[in-house]
């Protein structure tokens, strides 16, 4: 049996089932590309869902963790340390937000903003329920409380019941917003670009009119940029792009680059429903994953990521739209920057293993949709090679 095979057999033995995997056994990167166990070598247009922005074996990225590994890891947030601090100070700055909440993950924060948005409510109107609106095919996570916002019935029908008091209405309908929204509405949450869901970039009308309603009715809107931000579709967060700003956001994946970390953020009105107590994380924004958080950010200056993304972006558009015109199976092509999608008439699944025998990464959002979230640092070639494997695949399943 080769190393391959025993690996499979071993981590379906051991592994919980939660996920289809694909047989390719990963061991080391570098820059865009993944390589196995035995040195094949995989073009990677998947950053790990949307985390290595910066790619693989960044070399500054790794001096900076490695040295805050050996100086140390973890302190307990009842301490200060300068790295979580750092890490804060650069969050708050690039986002727009006065007061950050480090976490470990995606889902823990949003959990975190969905009970700020819930204790402002229940400090400004004395009332508890405050309700949220979230978005159909919207995605937020996997504890309870990221699931109860999370658009997709399939996801949530065996859990229920999760947190009460959610609405969800239709994306880029505002419409639909405005008749969800009554008198203990609390929050509305969106992702300015839907990730997971599909690939569904908001409307400038639908989030500037959504951002409106919500200062009307005296309701906090929350972006959940941890997917869409990170410089991924050429604004360091999305809303920017947009030109709207939300009162919470939250951020992961991509912010530390590898390290497991994710945070939420506010502005100072908002951040100070919370008290001591309110909430709280034993591993959240440790020094070890701050370090890292710290220098994805002096990284992305340094390297103008976003600048990168937005010329890097625009040929992967040029590129993938004439794949579209060229291949009737092909039905939409949505995006903006370095996170596009190609909807296919069909399920992707034998398209995206095709690629994978010739050495290329991708991963599909939904059953009929070709998610494209390479690392931001790629180059023309990486595009063009990427096409190039992507065609033959298409050409091949349509004989
Ligand atoms: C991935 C994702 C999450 C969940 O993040 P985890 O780190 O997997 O918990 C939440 N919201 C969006 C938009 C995501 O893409």
């Amino acid at each position: 049996m080769d190393l391959i095979e025993k690996c499979i057999n071993e981590a379906e033995n051991v592994f919980i089932g939660t996920y289809n995997r694909y047989p390719v056994v990963l061991n080391y990167g570098n820059g865009m590309y993944l390589y196995d166990v035995y040195g094949k070598q995989y073009l990677d247009f998947t950053s790990g869902i949307g985390v290595f922005a910066l790619g693989y074996g960044n070399r500054e990225y790794v001096l900076a963790l490695k040295n805050q590994i050996d100086l140390l890891l973890h302190t307990s947030n009842y301490f200060y340390n300068i790295p979580s601090i750092e890490g804060a100070k650069k969050l708050s700055k690039a986002s727009g937000m006065d007061k950050v909440f480090f976490t470990n993950s995606g889902t823990e924060a949003v959990e975190g903003a969905i009970k700020l948005a819930r204790k402002y409510h229940y400090k400004k109107t004395g009332k508890t329920g405050g309700e949220i609106v979230a978005m159909d095919h919207a995605f937020h996570g996997r504890t309870m409380g990221a699931l109860s916002i999370t658009g997709t019935k399939k996801y949530r029908e065996a859990f229920e019941p999760l947190i009460g008091g959610v609405k969800f209405a239709e994306f880029n309908n505002l419409d639909s917003v405005k008749v969800s929204i009554n008198e203990n509405t609390c929050a509305v949450i969106m992702e300015p670009v839907q990730g997971e869901g599909g690939i569904y970039p908001a409307t400038e009308e639908f989030i500037k009119g959504v951002r409106k309603l919500c200062d009307d009715k005296g309701i906090l809107l929350i972006f959940d940029e941890i997917q869409c931000g990170m410089g991924r579709t050429g604004s360091m967060f999305s809303y920017q792009g947009y030109k709207v700003m939300p009162d919470i956001m939250t951020s992961a994946k991509a912010l530390g680059c590898g390290v497991p970390v994710g945070a939420f953020a506010a502005t100072k009105e908002v951040a100070a429903a919370f008290e001591p107590g309110d909430h709280g994380t034993t591993y959240g924004g440790n020094p070890m994953v701050t370090a890292a958080v710290s220098k994805v950010f002096d990284l992305f200056e340094y390297k103008k990521v976003t600048e990168h993304v937005n010329i890097m972006g625009q040929y992967l558009y040029q590129r993938l739209s004439e794949l579209k015109d060229k291949h009737d199976i092909i039905k939409e092509h949505r995006g903006i920057g370095l996170m596009q999608g190609l909807e296919f008439e069909i399920p992707v699944k034998d398209i995206i293993s095709a690629a994978l025998d010739m050495g290329l990464i991708l991963i599909s959002a939904g059953t009929n949709v070709i998610r494209f979230l390479p690392p931001l640092i790629l180059d023309h070639k990486h595009v063009d090679e990427m096409i190039s494997i992507l065609e033959q695949c298409i050409d091949k399943l349509n004989k």
